[in-house]
């Protein structure tokens, strides 16, 4: 029997086997030949999984925060404006690092459950003046999934930049930064990139960099600052040594071969497989009759599912249960319902495989939790959804 269990939380995820070998390979120097040319092409495939030709890529040690914060060090000023749409626990992060550097924020907030709407964000723009729209593309915290196809155009048309929280989302749920025209993408190694915690990745567009560009103030964080970055990535993608702080080389190379193993899959089909994932769970969580925190399948994210806890069901034993049948599902984390509700991650290399088997493993807990229901409804309901996408 395996004794390793299922990774099935909303980051860190399952990483494939070549990933994790590359990781094992023999550190190398930050400017050997070898290791500059793993950079340099890691920096060129970030364009094609951004889907953004023209934008600058950076790749920094650091977490999904410290992404979030070099993007706000540079483009924010103190005394600038941002608008922050928040639709669970990490827009408010975004607000909390952007008022540290001096902005003030005003926030549209979703009601719990809900996106945030087109039409309220166009009433804040025309009411003040923004320097930039932040947004959760997938807030981990909630699953919602915000649509941010017109958001880029939307606020260009006010002279206001959009910065956007890849974190749970790149690679994963669809996003065409450039077609979507959206300023600066930031996301972090251990989710749908498909890579062990460590890396912050960002891709900042034209407007994202001539707003670094032509800053009246330097920037506050010396580590993030993108004077210190830019000559250093612009050296890597020429292939030419450089140094400004050393680079997380085991990382880098596994970043590397996950790069390869997305642009193999192609970002479209990935988009697609994610989609079908979602629906899997989506269609197997209904027929469970549960109910989930986002109340519509057009904002529910593809990358996760936030579920609530059936009525009168001990959560603690029921997350118990589903681990000792083999997977690791994740608990609550928005601060309203911290306890009443738990997250499956379905994000990175996953396939109708393992979302049965994470429903299988439910079913299971769910009847030694005293749940009714009909047992095989769930698996019935995701299966069908599998064998229908082949036709
Ligand atoms: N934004 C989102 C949407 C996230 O899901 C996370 C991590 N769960 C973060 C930001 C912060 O990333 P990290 O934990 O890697 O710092």
């Amino acid at each position: 029997m395996k004794r390793r269990k299922l990774l099935m939380i909303p980051g860190p995820i399952e990483f494939e086997p070549s990933v994790l070998r590359a990781m094992g390979a023999q550190t190398t120097s930050h400017v050997a030949a070898d290791f500059i040319e793993i950079f340099g092409s890691s920096l060129e495939m970030m364009r094609k999984v951004f889907l953004a030709g023209s934008g600058q890529p950076f790749i920094v040690s650091g977490s999904g925060t410290l992404a979030m914060e070099i993007a706000i060090a540079n483009l924010v000023e103190p005394g600038d404006r941002a608008l922050v749409l928040v639709t669970g626990y990490f827009g408010d992060r975004f607000a909390e690092i952007i008022e540290r550097y001096g902005a003030e924020v005003d926030r549209i907030k979703a009601p719990l459950g809900y996106s945030v709407e087109l039409e309220d964000i166009e009433r804040k723009l025309k009411s003040n003046r923004y320097k930039l729209v932040t947004v959760t593309q997938v807030d981990t915290s909630t699953g919602i999934a915000v649509d941010v196809r017109h958001l880029g155009n939307l606020a260009h048309k006010y002279g206001a930049m959009v910065v956007l929280d890849g974190v749970c989302s790149v690679a994963g749920e669809e996003l065409r930064q450039e077609e979507w025209n959206i300023d600066l993408v930031l996301t972090a190694s251990q989710k749908a990139i498909s890579v062990p915690p460590g890396l912050a990745l960002l891709m900042a567009g034209p407007r994202a960099i001539d707003a670094w560009k032509f800053r009246k103030t330097p920037v506050l964080n010396y580590y993030a600052d993108f004077t210190n970055w830019l000559p250093v990535m612009e050296a890597y993608e020429a292939r030419k040594p450089s140094y400004f702080a050393t680079p997380a080389i085991n990382l880098v190379g596994a970043l590397n071969e996950s790069l390869k193993l997305i642009l193999d899959e192609g970002m479209d089909a990935r988009f697609t497989r994610h989609r079908l994932l979602r629906d899997g769970m989506q269609d197997a969580i209904k027929a469970l009759g549960l109910k989930q925190v986002p109340v519509r399948r057009d904002f529910t994210a593809t990358t996760l599912s936030a579920i609530y806890y059936p009525d009168g069901i001990d959560g603690q034993k029921l997350l118990a249960k589903i681990n000792s049948e083999g997977i690791i599902f994740a608990g609550g984390l928005h601060p309203e319902i911290k306890n009443r509700y738990f997250r499956i991650g379905h994000m990175g290399p996953f396939s109708p495989g393992e979302i049965i088997y994470a429903i299988s493993a439910m079913e299971s807990a769910l009847v030694e939790c005293g749940y009714k229901f009909d047992v095989g409804i769930g698996l019935t309901a995701a299966e069908r959804t599998f064998i229908n996408s082949h036709h």
